[in-house]
């Protein structure tokens, strides 16, 4: 999706109250999860789980944990508690405890508060913000979210993690490449694309889709076969086209789940706006593969469509149009798949997924006057240092994986989500794009991201390890906002 909403899901996950105990393990403990290292249930038995949070804990610190629980160890967790303690101490923090959420703890606070109110929220904001997942805590979150567009979340402590060393395709990686080579899968078609919408979708939105997808085609080549679907804004109208989306995109016996799944997708695009946004769908595994994506037109309160009344809007048609044909490129660069293989070395990082695509769409509209990169840049920038600010310590290193992903949701939900991949990322992606070209990227890249997996390509291609590149960019971000914009425009003649 390249819009996405700023709302912060929290589950709240009801505790049965444990026995308190206290022995120097149970404070070993409590102190690890409280700095959020998973060290299990605080039980007192110097176990596995409280073994590995010390490793991890030691492993972030840079140094070797000798596997003994002794004196130095609780001097050195007393030490980081005592650290965090003093960084937060704020009496802005929102009253509510997220180490009870799922998968926690997360939160640094010994009560659980990882998050503050912006410093004007009203207290009604205050008093009806309520962290759940019930009907009526939703309705609130949607009400009352403008108090927290500030919220400043604790130092977020990432997990060290392990990349997966060996790059050779899994087997079933291997036959379903054999399957997709002979299928042309990887090859430029003949096939043109076909664009289907439901009835409501004007003919000037028709074309703005057109001019995206045929600009992208001209300059990336022809992949498919393809279907684009055109989600208007009539609920009345969708059911025809989720069924056709289905019998293209899953085959003809995977209606019920697909209507369930991206069905229930394209109904949301219907009834709810804004829109202005889309999906990709690669069919790897389907006896015939084919490409997907569906886009729906950005739409004003009253869900009416916003281009009829400023044309202006229609460049955002053309825009995810570019985007989602990157997504239909990449796929198509992606011969070993196996289903469920998320950490597959021939699985792009979701940093690099979203920014490549989003960057790819910026660079053709700058071409074609639809958007002004520079400006843009500028936005992005401020952007991003807001979101340093306000969520420190995290990066779009923490997106690499699944597991990493899961963990970043679970933290500050899809408002971190899609600021690291599509605000975050696209600034590594354009310095990327500037130490090399456009074109290195968007060919030699893909070219060889198919045949050895991202982490070795990247390496190839861009001349540096992801290692390094992550530091690298770090550093660039700690710079001054004036000078990352100067460096992140100097380039703009090349694109
Ligand atoms: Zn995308």
């Amino acid at each position: 999706m390249i819009l996405f909403r700023i709302t912060l899901i929290a589950y709240l996950i009801i505790f049965a109250s444990s026995f308190a105990i206290s022995s120097p393990i149970t404070d070993a403990q409590r102190m690890l999860n409280k700095l959020g290292y998973n060290a299990g249930p605080v039980d007192g038995a110097y176990g596995k789980k409280t073994r590995n949070a010390l490793e991890q804990f030691y492993n972030n610190k840079g140094e070797k944990f000798d596997k003994v629980l002794s004196q130095n160890e609780f001097i050195d967790l007393n030490q980081a508690i005592k650290k965090i303690n003093k960084k937060y101490n704020s009496n802005l923090f929102i009253d509510y405890d997220f180490n009870s959420m799922k998968g926690a703890p997360f939160c640094n606070d010994p009560k659980g508060y990882c998050a503050n109110w912006k410093n004007d929220a009203t207290s009604e904001c205050k008093e009806n913000y309520k962290f759940s997942n019930d009907q009526k805590s939703t309705e609130y979150h949607m009400k009352f979210e403008h108090c927290l567009e500030e919220i400043n979340f604790k130092e977020f402590i990432p997990y060290a993690f392990k990349r997966n060393k060996d790059y050779s395709p899994t087997p079933k990686e291997k036959i379903n490449s054999v399957r997709l080579i002979k299928q042309n899968w990887d090859k430029k078609t003949n096939i043109k694309p076909a664009i289907i919408a439901t009835d409501d979708v004007p003919e000037i939105i028709m074309d703005a889709v057109k001019k995206g997808l045929d600009t992208s085609i001209d300059i990336l080549g022809n992949f498919g076969p393809l279907k684009v679907f055109v989600v208007g804004n009539d609920i009345s109208l969708v059911e025809p086209l989720i069924k056709e989306f289905c019998k293209w995109s899953k085959g003809p016996d995977e209606y019920i789940h697909c209507s369930k799944d991206q069905g229930e997708a394209m109904r949301e695009m219907a009834y709810i706006y804004p829109g202005g946004n889309g999906f990709a769908d690669h069919s790897w595994y389907l006896e015939k593969p084919v490409q997907t994506f569906v886009h729906n037109p950005l739409a004003g309160e009253r869900n009416e469509f916003l281009a009829l009344k400023y044309k202006d809007e229609l460049f955002l048609d053309s825009h995810v149009a570019a985007h989602e044909y990157f997504h239909v490129y990449q796929a198509a660069h992606t011969i070993f798949r196996e289903q469920d293989n998320d950490n597959s070395a021939y699985r792009l990082p979701r940093w690099m997924e979203e920014s490549n695509a989003e960057y790819f769409a910026w660079v053709t509209g700058n071409k074609n006057n639809w958007i002004n990169i520079d400006e843009r840049i500028s936005e992005l920038v401020h952007s991003v240092a807001r979101f340093r600010e306000r969520v420190p310590g995290m990066s779009i290193k923490d997106i690499e994986q699944e597991g990493g992903t899961q963990r970043v949701k679970n933290y500050c939900g899809e408002l971190c989500i899609g600021s690291l991949q599509y605000e975050y990322a696209l600034i590594a992606t354009i310095l990327l794009a500037n130490q090399t070209s456009n074109d290195t990227l968007f060919f030699d890249f893909y070219k060889n991201h198919k045949r050895i997996g991202w982490v070795k390509a990247f390496e190839k291609t861009f001349r540096m390890p992801v290692e390094e590149f992550y530091s690298s960019l770090e550093i660039f971000l700690k710079k001054p906002t004036i000078q990352q914009i100067e460096q992140l425009t100097e380039k703009n003649r090349n694109r």
